[in-house]
């Protein structure tokens, strides 16, 4: 089979440059939206969207001559059509705002300057104009994303970069939406309405309250919903899959179940999936604060694709309820909502599945974020100490997939040193106390060390946070006489030694077992054991309790059973089985994605790869163009220059190796 494939981009969206200056009078900053109903109206045989709307904003400064609204992160999507306000107000409509490319911002100006509490309505019409990553109309679908900020967004202060985010754009109130007879729509709230008439759909999603950033997704879906604890688990699906509307409706209402007896409540009304096109560029899944939407090839999988839906569920607490700041942030969420899929995992499959993930991921998902993958980042210098680690690369970049793969270990292993119940109590002790603001990496050594305090939790988060590496553990032993063994545990010598409490289980030739724990440290320790039977195998580390190296960690990934390595002058290429699904909780970045279960790393970048007819640059970042045949890799890695002048390397593989 010939396949041509060209490999998917990152990028970033334009990063906004900060003012310091205190805002004044005629900055439009100091305004808070307390309250949003939306209008959206959807045509799908001439596609277009346009949002109308209501709006009130409150000044919690001390005086401002009015307010200022934003649209668009990441492109030009939404226009402003009209801004109606209070009598004899000014508006000027598609202004800039300096440092945010994309955005277009509506200034208003009283005619008479608002003071400290002062609330003022308003009620708009905007138009999509182009589409925008994971903001689209179209004949088949339509769809909207919190990261797109495609509704009227308060500049709350002259620091842009922190407040025109997708976070601030979280607002309680409605979101009434008028669509084609035959669609309906998955969006964050409640579903207080929904009624087909005159050839027309029409839906009301009520936040009750709760400020949520929001979006939605409408089609001809076929649609299955579960309860959990008052909660609605609502799954939408375009197309036929393995796994029908129903039985994946109850494996993410089993999966909710199995973190709230965790976590406690889930922290929103309900949590849905709804399945979108293939076709759509840009991204694989985009994770809502309430919902996910998800490309239909992460639906074709046995298994079900658990873990995904597991690990965006868990965002509802870690990401979307409880903040993040500070060094290592990416530990207080990524790591956590990995941390997730091990409770779903656990629940829903058994210890053992559980296990099998914490090492090897699986398909369908991130393959990097294992056991294996972490050591994969030390081979190829990757590795940064957890806590030191910055919360503003990119989605796929590296920090994230360390996140994923040893800050999941790093929970796991806490949890298994301090036992089931001051675990997950200390869990949502932080919920409780973190819950709608920013929690830091030490927040949490400190929750955990003053929940165990007899544990030596100080030295753990040390060895797990504070430094590289993961242990490498050579065993050996000897006979030195009659009736008694020598075992020699032996740590990797180019990097200091962990401290460990290491069970090792050791089979005798005879067949018996027997498990002993050893106390680890420094280069070398010794064990001696009683036995009149040779041994014929020592495992350690049986139970999975630590994260250390194993051998079955060096067998290479493959693709159709074909082990893929190709290698250029400047940067290595791997080919591995396996996709990468687009995160959208904390950052502005977005992966460039498709649905072919293959990925691509060069240099500290990973690259999903999907087959498309022609080739197309997305950004300066890099290109990969991969031909597949018989098992043989040949390709192109390019880098644009500055000027987009093209440079390649072109690759070409023995095929196995
Ligand atoms: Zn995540």
């Amino acid at each position: 089979m010939k396949r041509l494939i060209i490999a998917s981009l990152l990028f970033a969206m334009p990063m906004l440059s900060s003012a310091q200056a205190q805002p004044d009078l005629e900055s439009g900053v100091g305004w808070t939206m307390t309250n949003l109903d939306l209008e959206v109206r959807i045509e799908n045989d001439d596609p277009s969207m346009t949002v109308e709307g209501t709006m009130t904003v409150r000044l919690d400064i001390d005086r401002s001559s009015g307010p200022s609204f934003a649209l668009n992160l990441s492109s030009t999507a939404m226009r402003w059509v009209t801004l109606d306000g209070p009598k004899n107000s000014q508006v000027q409509l598609n202004e800039e705002l300096p440092g945010a490319e994309a955005a277009l911002m509506a200034n208003v100006r009283l005619d008479k300057a608002a003071s400290r509490g002062d609330e003022l309505d308003f009620r708009f019409a905007l138009e999509l104009t182009a589409p925008a990553p994971q903001l689209m109309a179209r004949t088949d679908i339509a769809l909207s994303s919190w990261v797109e900020a495609w509704y009227p967004v308060a500049i709350t202060s002259l620091d842009y970069e922190q407040t025109f985010t997708a976070k601030t754009s979280t607002v309680s109130g409605t979101t009434t939406l008028d669509l084609p007879g035959e669609w309906i729509a998955l969006s964050d709230g409640e579903l207080t309405k929904r009624e087909h008439s005159n050839g027309r759909t029409i839906e009301v999603w009520d936040l009750k309250g709760k400020p949520v950033a929001r979006g939605f997704a409408a089609a001809q879906y076929t649609a299955a919903e579960r309860e959990v604890d008052g909660r609605t688990i609502r799954i939408y699906l375009l197309n036929e899959h393995v796994m029908g509307v129903d039985q994946l409706a109850g494996l993410i209402a089993e999966s909710m179940a199995a973190q709230e007896a965790r976590l406690g409540p889930f922290p929103f009304a309900g949590y849905g999936v709804a399945e979108v096109p293939n076709d759509i560029e840009g991204w694989s899944a985009a994770s809502q604060q309430t919902f996910i939407m998800s490309k239909s090839a992460n639906f074709d999988l046995e298994h079900g694709n658990l873990p995904l839906w597991a690990h965006e569920m868990c965002h509802g607490w870690w990401g979307n309820t409880v903040g993040t700041s500070g060094p290592g942030a990416k530990v207080a969420s990524e790591s956590l909502a990995q941390f997730g899929v091990l409770i779903s995992v656990e629940a829903l499959e058994g210890v053992d599945a559980m296990v099998e993930f914490l090492e090897f991921s699986r398909s369908g998902y991130s393959r990097r974020q294992c056991a294996r993958g972490y050591y994969s980042f030390i081979d190829q210098g990757q590795d940064h100490a957890l806590a030191t680690m910055g919360n503003s690369d990119l989605s796929g970049g590296t920090t994230h997939m360390l996140a994923d793969s040893k800050g999941m270990w790093m929970y796991h292993m806490l949890r298994r040193r301090i036992g089931d119940e001051t675990f997950f109590a200390t869990l949502r002790g932080l919920i409780d106390e973190y819950g709608g603001r920013d929690m830091s990496l030490d927040d949490i050594r400190q929750a955990f060390v003053e929940a165990a305090p007899d544990q030596e939790l100080e030295q753990f988060f040390a060895q797990w946070l504070d430094r590289t590496g993961a242990p490498r553990i050579d065993v050996a032993w000897s006979t030195p006489e009659a009736g008694r063994v020598e075992i020699l545990l032996t740590q990797q010598a180019d990097v200091d030694p962990f401290e460990l409490d290491l069970v090792i289980e050791i089979e005798f030739e005879d067949g018996s077992t027997k498990r002993e724990r050893v106390g680890v440290s420094g280069m070398e320790s010794v064990l001696s054991v009683a036995t009149s039977s040779g041994i014929s195998v020592i495992t350690l580390d049986p139970d999975r309790d630590l994260l250390i190296w194993r051998p079955a960690y060096d067998a290479p990934p493959s693709v159709d059973g074909v082990a893929l390595v190709a290698m250029a002058p400047w940067v290595d290429v791997s080919v591995y089985e396996g996709s990468y699904f687009m995160e959208a909780i904390q950052e502005t970045a977005m992966v460039y994605g498709g649905d072919e279960d293959l990925w691509v790393q060069a240099g500290d970048y990973l690259l999903q790869l999907f087959p498309i007819e022609h080739h197309r640059f997305k950004s300066n970042m890099g290109v990969v163009e991969f031909q597949i045949e018989n098992g043989k890799a040949t390709g192109f890695i390019v880098e644009l220059d500055s000027g987009g002048n093209a440079e390649g390397v072109r690759v070409e593989d023995e095929g196995a190796k």
